[in-house]
């Protein structure tokens, strides 16, 4: 891991986004974490560490519920063993808020050798709807492979690959008889769900037509893109500046191809959002993490 070297436990005691004033108890509860699981929803945050304590710790679920690490009202944590699911809120604003303050609860905690990996949601671009991209590289909605943010009055444009080892590892991790395909491709995190993913369909009338968005779609698949999200772009550029082994595991609810809307019925997208979850325990189980 490569921080902030200004980074001080000794004055840094109260992490505001987190309402979370760090004392001993706090940093204990944060030490020994390795695999770090990023969700957006908290509910599915407690749901993957209640199949985590199942899966990976033989836990009964019927006699274990998850604690929540976490006071304050926008996130939650669980770790269960040295696997951490926490939730990240919508977008890169929020990811990059709960980056930030995540990384230096964990280093102040003494953790030294970390692993992110995002579950999601996305559109998928030319691919059914059930596929699990998982992200190579991050794209911005113009095609450019990056993250662009404006710091100070500077526009900077950092690297957003994700680690290409813990894809393979990923992906070798999986069983022959997994009933869902996984792709290996590139990603576009848009900071919108409407006009920013080339939607037609939201409260405000595009400046593009049908037919423009075609076009756009076109050459979104000359680059391999497979999916549309709203958090990888921020997840590959801080992790690969912070040198942290990344990756994004997105299953797609839509082929952007055919349909604006999210027509899947509630079951099937259900069925859908769990498959994330599944090759994340396939992962832990393969690596045998006993916590
Ligand atoms: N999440 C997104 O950002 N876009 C979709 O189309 C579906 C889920």
């Amino acid at each position: 891991m490569k921080l902030n070297k200004l980074l001080s436990k000794s004055s840094d005691t109260y992490l505001y986004n987190f309402d979370l004033v760090i004392d001993k108890q706090i940093l204990d509860n944060f030490s020994n974490a390795k695999y770090i699981f990023m969700q957006g929803s908290m509910v599915r945050a407690k749901v993957f560490a209640t199949k985590l304590a199942a899966q990976i710790l033989n836990i009964d679920p019927e006699y274990f519920e998850p604690l929540n690490l976490l006071p304050c009202k926008d996130f939650c944590a669980y770790k269960i063993g040295n696997v951490l699911s926490v939730s990240h809120g919508m977008g890169n604003s929020s990811m990059l808020i709960l980056l930030h303050t995540l990384t230096k609860l964990l280093h102040y905690a003494g953790n030294t050798d970390l692993e992110y990996i995002r579950l999601g949601t996305s559109g998928g671009i030319g691919i059914n709807p059930g596929t699990v991209v998982l992200t190579n590289t991050a794209y911005m909605p113009n095609l450019v492979p990056g993250y662009m943010v404006s710091v100070l009055d500077q526009d900077i444009i950092y690297p957003t690959e994700m680690n290409k080892d813990l894809n393979n590892l990923i992906i070798k991790a999986q069983p022959d008889d997994l009933d869902f395909k996984i792709a290996l491709g590139n990603s576009i995190a848009a900071d919108d769900f409407y006009l920013g993913q080339a939607r037609l369909d939201g409260a405000i009338k595009p400046h593009y037509d049908e037919s423009r968005a075609n076009e756009y779609f076109t050459q979104v698949q000359k680059f391999n893109i497979l999916n549309f999200e709203m958090e990888s772009t921020s997840l590959a550029s801080f992790c690969y500046r912070a040198e942290i082994p990344a990756t994004m595991i997105a299953v797609t609810l839509v082929n952007r191809l055919l349909s604006d809307q999210i027509t899947a019925t509630p079951e099937m997208l259900s069925l859908y959002s769990d498959r994330p979850q599944h090759i994340a325990l396939n992962y832990l189980k393969y690596l045998d993490i006993k916590g």
